[in-house]
């Protein structure tokens, strides 16, 4: 169709996200019951959200005829007493992914460039060629980031760097030592995102204090979200934290009522209930032993995580996938980050790890 040879040629060249098969997607394919079938494939809370939350939901829905509140006012009040940062600090996202695109917007237009890492979260090029930008890939180290590495990328065009803390699809951590020592050496003209979509599983001591840092950084973001320990994925609801002066320009290319009235208020009460957010560490901190003691078992090799996933290597991912498929099993292919012969699987509870692994080693046996 002509009319579709006018899209930008940035635009028509996005390979579209890659999102984890929907259970009832291949319930329909595969003929099996929806209740047999484990999805461990986007990293989403295997508890399920907060039953505070859920209730905080019914309160409000009775009133969804009405817009949420496009300032997200009593979200805001929350979130600005819990990291001690100013309301004009906070921009609330549909989903934090919402976010990175608000910052891309904000930044970014052709004729300059962001960098992002090798095996980094594929939002980031996305969201970068979406605006007709430039994507500078740099190598990654044993997986990570090589902070290094993007130093030296940066060009007079650079306009945004993107790091994700701990990374997806790899887990790995970069230390608050070695965080705090590149953006000392980020020119102030060059915007740093860090994204901690899963900072609330780290354990305090390997944690970074980067919310203390925005004092010092003016053109540090910081994304966080509800859709990973917070259980509520479904919604749609993450934030970024900067300089007013940063967050204002977010909020003035972001939609009036991206965040919704369910998810505002779900957040809200999920954000009080810490006995169930800690629960939620527990049970991640006890499947991660249990998933990588079985590919130990299994004599694989993994990339040892810091979040609610974990990649291993099982030589011939896309007949390994097919096999855990056939027996009810979502987990990732990653092969879309240069990774064609890992997986990625979300950490899940007991059972669902269980089952995962029994199907894991009936499909490396199949795949052999
Ligand atoms: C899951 C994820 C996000 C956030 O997703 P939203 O649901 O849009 O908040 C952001 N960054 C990384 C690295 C992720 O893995």
């Amino acid at each position: 169709m002509d009319l579709c040879n006018f899209s930008p040629s940035y635009v028509r060249a996005i390979a579209p996200y890659q999102p984890g098969k929907p259970i009832a997607e291949l319930a329909r394919e595969m003929d099996l019951a929806e209740e047999d079938i484990v999805k461990l494939a986007s990293n989403e809370n295997p508890l399920g959200a907060s039953p505070r939350a859920l209730a905080a939901m019914e309160n409000v829905l009775m009133e969804v005829a009405r817009y949420p509140d496009g300032n997200g006012f009593l979200l805001k009040t929350a979130l600005a007493e819990k990291y001690g940062v100013e309301l004009n600090q906070i921009v609330l996202g549909n989903g934090s992914n919402d976010v990175l695109e608000m910052a891309a917007r904000a930044f970014l237009a052709p004729g300059t460039s962001a960098i992002y890492s090798q095996y980094a979260f594929a939002v980031y090029p996305l969201a970068t060629q979406a605006v007709g930008a430039r994507g500078i890939e740099t190598p990654a180290r044993d997986y990570g980031h090589d902070l290094t590495a993007m130093l030296e990328a940066i060009n007079d065009d650079t306009r945004v760097i993107f790091i994700a803390n701990p990374n997806n699809p790899t887990g790995t951590l970069l230390g608050a030592k070695e965080l705090e020592h590149f953006l000392e050496q980020v020119p102030h003209t060059v915007l740093v995102v860090l994204d901690e979509a899963y900072t609330e599983y780290l354990p305090k001591d390997q944690s970074s204090d980067s919310i203390a840092w925005l004092k010092k950084f003016p053109n540090l973001v910081i994304t966080r979200t509800f859709s990973k320990a917070y259980g509520l994925a479904g919604l749609r609801l993450g934030f970024a934290l900067a300089h007013p002066q940063v967050a204002d320009l977010l909020n003035r290319v972001r939609q009036p009522f991206n965040a919704n009235s369910m998810a505002q208020a779900a957040a809200v009460a999920a954000m009080l209930d810490d006995a169930f957010l800690e629960e939620c560490i527990d049970i991640n901190d006890a499947g991660m032993k249990q998933v990588t003691d079985g590919f130990k078992r299994l004599g694989l090799e993994y990339i040892p995580s810091c979040a609610n996933f974990v990649a291993v290597k099982v030589g011939n991912a896309a007949a390994v996938n097919h096999s855990l498929l056939k027996q009810g099993v979502i987990v990732r292919p990653v092969a879309n980050y240069g990774m064609s012969e890992h997986l990625r699987v979300s950490i899940g509870l007991k059972a669902e790890n269980t089952k995962f692994l029994q199907a894991l080693e009936i499909a490396l046996g199949e795949s052999k």
